[in-house]
C-alpha cells in the first residue's frame, strides 16, 4: 500500500520510535500518547481494519494477541493494561492499517 503511513513506517519510510520487531508485526511508540505507555502493534501485511479480516490471518492476530501481554511486561505494566483496536471512521479510526493501541501506566482514555 503506496499510501498507507504504517506500511511507509514498516519499510523506515517515515521514522518511528520502535520498541519491538520480528518478521510479522513491529511495535512503536504512538507520536500522541494518550497515556503514559502507549504502544502500536502493527501486523506488516496491509490489513485496513478488522472488517477486512480474513481466515488466514487468524494465526497473525493470535500471535498479537499473546505479544500483548508480553509487551505489557516488558513495559513495567504490572496493574494491567489496556488494548484498544478502533474499527472504521465511526470507530474512531484514522489509521487505516490495523494495529492495536497498548495503554498503561497513568490515567488512559475510554474508561
Ligand atoms: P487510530 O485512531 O487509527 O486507531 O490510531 C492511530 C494512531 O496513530 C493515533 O493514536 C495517532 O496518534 C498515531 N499516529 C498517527 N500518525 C503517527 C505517526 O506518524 N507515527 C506514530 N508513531 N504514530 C502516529
Ligand atoms: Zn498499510
Amino acid at each position: 500500500m503506496d499510501d498507507c503511513l504504517f506500511c511507509k513506517i514498516n519499510q523506515n519510510q517515515i521514522p518511528s520510535d520502535k520498541v519491538y520487531e520480528d518478521d510479522d508485526v513491529i511495535v512503536i511508540k504512538d507520536i500522541a500518547p494518550k497515556a503514559k505507555v502507549h504502544l502500536l502493534v502493527i501486523p506488516k501485511k496491509h490489513i485496513a481494519s478488522l472488517n477486512e479480516l480474513l481466515p488466514e490471518d487468524r494465526e497473525l492476530m493470535g500471535k498479537i494477541m499473546l505479544l500483548l501481554p508480553e509487551l505489557a511486561k516488558a513495559q513495567g505494566l504490572d496493574s494491567g493494561f489496556r488494548t484498544i483496536i478502533n474499527t472504521g471512521k465511526g470507530g474512531g479510526q484514522e489509521v487505516f492499517h490495523i494495529h492495536v493501541h497498548l495503554l498503561g501506566g497513568s490515567a488512559m482514555p475510554f474508561a
